[in-house]
């Protein structure tokens, strides 16, 4: 599907001024809005159409890109990396509507129509996270009554409520503006029921624990959200269902700590390899790699293997992964190698100590810099 124009999907001039944007965007919300079209596709798409041309258009930054680059210029974002199916942006597509539109900052007002939306906590290895894996969940949540079919109704007799005359809405004053909003009888479904179900209560819902199969699009990091649409809680007496969230974790790992798309490792090395150098081999995500120790390591350098870290959902490319080599002092020593060592100090008295061991001379050097000026 090609994307309309934003300036077209508000209904506003090139040059639109900030004002004409919201009451652009306005007019559009009232139209549109979810609440004032319960059920009704194609109004909540056009809402949805209207919000995004407005996010957009109502921040400088991106209206400038949008002006030079058109839609391709936020695709990157959006779809970057393909993220896989039931992956989606977290952005709450309705809760800061009336914050915006009617000033009200009384929070959202959707009603009991729809289900409550479910956050649950995911764990995974890192491994998990950057290869992607499918998980089965258990959530527990209010789901449809089996018995009544979520009507509430014990014998399937469902009278229309009194209250709203089967509309599920009442009109409400709410400051300027004349409010649909559910109606508190029937809690918007527009119907009651005089024989509850045994099982729910009337309620249409029971609690249960559901479960899930969850696909986890590989290069997930701590904090990401994956949701489920309609997995929530099912809504009051039959409405729709709520969506599931579902949020990343990751335990930490033995031996890697991620950093955005890069990994962090240490890895120890012996004294006479960093001396001497040496090719050795270091743990990656992917199987071992090959790093090439120069001779005169010292410890702590760090070395880059480039592309070896993490590919995470929105990035294109693999970070790197960085080694930080430690140089271990050895213990348990053999007789020969007490010897080898006994006989390699003595090397550095006088003279040797300055040419072999550049650190301590210089800190020597600081040291006795420090002596004279604490005496003079
Ligand atoms: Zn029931
Ligand atoms: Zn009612």
């Amino acid at each position: 599907m090609t994307k309309r124009d934003y300036y077209d999907v508000l209904g506003v001039a090139k040059n639109a001024s900030e004002e004409e944007l919201k009451k652009a965007y306005r007019r559009c919300a009232m139209k549109y809005h979810p609440d004032r079209n319960p059920g009704d596709k194609g109004a909540e798409a056009a809402f949805k159409e209207c919000k995004e041309a407005y996010e957009v258009l109502s921040d400088g930054g991106k209206r400038r890109l949008y002006d030079q680059h058109g839609h391709s210029a936020f695709e990157q974002g959006m779809g970057g990396g393909n993220p896989g199916p039931g992956f989606a942006d977290m952005g709450d597509i309705f809760g800061d509507i009336f914050g915006n539109i009617f000033g009200g900052g009384g929070g959202r007002q959707r009603g009991p129509r729809r289900g409550a939306d479910v956050g649950y906590v995911l764990e995974l290895d890192l491994e998990e996270a950057v290869a992607g894996v499918e998980k089965q969940i258990h959530v527990p949540t209010l789901a449809q009554c089996g018995r009544c079919k979520g009507s509430g109704s014990e014998d399937g007799v469902i009278e229309t409520c009194s209250t709203c005359q089967g509309r599920g809405q009442v009109r409400m004053q709410r400051g300027p503006f004349v409010m649909q909003t559910p109606c508190p009888q029937c809690n918007g479904a527009g119907k009651s029921v005089a024989n509850p179900c045994h099982e729910c209560h009337g309620h249409g819902r029971v609690q249960e624990d559901k479960t899930l199969a969850v696909k986890i699009p590989a290069g997930v990091d701590v904090g990401d959200r994956i949701r489920l649409a309609g997995e929530g809680e099912a809504g009051p007496t039959g409405a729709p269902p709520g969506d599931l969230y579902v949020e990343v974790r990751v335990r930490p790992h033995a031996i890697f700590e991620r950093d955005g798309d890069d990994l962090h490792c240490e890895v120890p090395i012996r004294i006479s390899q960093a001396a001497l150098g040496d090719a050795i081999r270091v743990p990656t995500l992917g199987g071992a790699a090959e790093l090439r120790i120069p001779a005169e390591t010292q410890t702590g350098k760090v070395f880059r293997l480039r592309e070896k870290g993490v590919k995470s959902v929105r990035s294109r490319q693999p970070g790197d992964l960085y080694c930080k080599v430690v140089v271990e002092t050895p213990v348990n020593l053999t007789g020969e190698q007490r010897e080898l060592l006994e006989r390699f100090e003595t090397t550095f008295v006088g003279d040797g100590a300055r040419r072999h061991s550049p650190k301590s001379s210089t800190f020597l050097d600081g040291v006795k810099g420090f002596w004279d000026r604490m005496v003079s």
